[in-house]
Order: C-alpha cells, then sequence, then structure tokens
C-alpha cells in the first residue's frame, strides 16, 4: 500500500445472534436499549466515528425488524443474512464486500455505547500498517483456568491454573484487519469441524492463529458488550448518567 492511498474501509456489523442468554424471546440486537433496539446505538456510533466507506449489518435470517433499522439511512446501508455461528456470520458479510475494499471493522452489535475515538484508534493503526489491530482493556479479576474436578461430590470444577493478570486482556470489537487476511483467514476456517467453529468467538483468533502479529489499542469500559439482563441495566445507567453521554470516553 503506497503512503498516499487512502484506505478503502468496509464496516461489518453482526447483528444476527439470538439473544438467548439476554432471555427476551427476540434477537439481542432488537433489545431496547433507551427506547431504540441495540443496533441502531451500534450503527450510529459506526457511522458518527466515520471509518469507513460501506457498512455491512448482518441480520436474522428472515428478520424484517432489523433490517427497518437498517432501511433509508444515508449512506446506504447493506443487509447480509446471518449464520449458525458469529465466524458464520461476519463470513456472509465478506462474501459480499466488493474487491475494491482494502481493509474491513468487523463490530458487535451487542455493543451499542463504543465510543468513537475506539473506532478511530483501530482505524489509525490500520492506516499505520497493521494487518489486523483489536480493542482491549487490562483485566482488574484475577482469572484461573478450570479442569473438571478431582471430587465432583464437592464441586464440578477446580483449578488448573492462575496466568499472570499482567499478561491478560480482555478484548472488545471493532477489530480491524487488512481485507485480504481476514477473508484468508476465514477461507481456512470453513475446514474446522463443528466444535472448532463454535469455539471461535472473535475473529482475531483465526488470524493469530496464521502467524499475523495482531496489535491492541485501547478499548474503552463504555464499550461493554450486552449478553445478559444485568449488562442492560449497566448500559441503561450509562446512557443516562450525567458523566457517561454517549460517544465520550470515560
Ligand atoms: O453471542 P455473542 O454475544 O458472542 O455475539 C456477539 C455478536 O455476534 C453479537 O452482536 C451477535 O448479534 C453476533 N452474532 C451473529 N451471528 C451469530 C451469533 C452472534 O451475528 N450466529
Amino acid at each position: 500500500m503506497d503512503a498516499q492511498h487512502e484506505l478503502r474501509v468496509a464496516v461489518i456489523v453482526v447483528a444476527a445472534g439470538s439473544g438467548e442468554r439476554l432471555g427476551q424471546g427476540q434477537p439481542k440486537a432488537q433489545a431496547t436499549l433507551g427506547a431504540e433496539p441495540l443496533l441502531a446505538h451500534a450503527l450510529r456510533g459506526v457511522l458518527a466515528a466515520r471509518v469507513g466507506q460501506l457498512v455491512c449489518v448482518v441480520v436474522p435470517r428472515g428478520d424484517t425488524e432489523l433490517r427497518a433499522v437498517c432501511a433509508g439511512i444515508d449512506p446506504e446501508i447493506i443487509t447480509v443474512d446471518g449464520g449458525s455461528t458469529r465466524s458464520d456470520s461476519v463470513g456472509n458479510a465478506l462474501a459480499v464486500l466488493p474487491e475494491s475494499m482494502d481493509a474491513v471493522l468487523v463490530h458487535d452489535a451487542a455493543r451499542p455505547l463504543t465510543p468513537e475515538e475506539v473506532f478511530h484508534r483501530v482505524r489509525n493503526a490500520l492506516d499505520a500498517g497493521a494487518k489486523a489491530v483489536i480493542p482491549a482493556l487490562a483485566v482488574v479479576d484475577t482469572i484461573k483456568r478450570a479442569q473438571p474436578a478431582a471430587d465432583p461430590g464437592i464441586a464440578p470444577e477446580q483449578v488448573h491454573s492462575t496466568p499472570q493478570r499482567e499478561e491478560l486482556r480482555a478484548v472488545q470489537t471493532p477489530q480491524g484487519f487488512d481485507l485480504a487476511t481476514l477473508r484468508t483467514a476465514h477461507e481456512a476456517a470453513t475446514m474446522f469441524d463443528d466444535a472448532q467453529a463454535a469455539a471461535i468467538t472473535d475473529d482475531a483468533m483465526l488470524v493469530e492463529s496464521r502467524g499475523v502479529p495482531v496489535f491492541l489499542v485501547r478499548g474503552s469500559e463504555l464499550s461493554l458488550k450486552i449478553t445478559t439482563p444485568t449488562d442492560l441495566l449497566i448500559a441503561e445507567a450509562l446512557l443516562e448518567g450525567p458523566a457517561a453521554p454517549r460517544w465520550v470516553e470515560g
């Protein structure tokens, strides 16, 4: 890539999850936060950040509500059907991106409050030449590896080991990639068996396993992922809190 050439960047927003753990009986991206679906918040963040030329949203197959959220937005948003895993959903979006794109940001609709600055840090790293870059935060809890318990009559699991906390990071989205690099990694993953495919929890792991350096930039505590009803309560509080309006870093 020559220094004069501005990267053409697509943003994929994955919104095809079932929302089972949220327990609202609807796809998670439809869940209401401050009177709007999570997807509407996530899209507003993507568009406000102005980090890409094209936005592609992955919605549950047959969904009309989330497609309606995407309709009428300028610039036009491409929608595609999701797959049975997050990785399949990303793959479906990669399949429709034009060859003219150089790079891609993959963002979870389940992170409705990601500040603009996080998008910018990811985009800046791509502009600086990264083939892969992800936002991350230091871990505050001590994390243990678990294994089945020696005596399941006492408890189902016991500690296997304790990784050094200083080395651990909790990673977020948007994750940024050179488009060809991510496409190649996803194509290789189509050979995975069901268990391997279900274990792909982010895009970076596909790329890092191929030896590509994955750079870390600072994430944000506001960029929490909505998974459980408690997360939704926290997000409501953040949205209404005087100290943390949308798009402002904490
Ligand atoms: O399930 P989880 O919370 O890890 O999902 C992260 C993101 O991936 C969510 O935005 C969800 O909508 C999306 N997803 C998807 N297709 C799937 C599963 C998850 O687009 N099959």
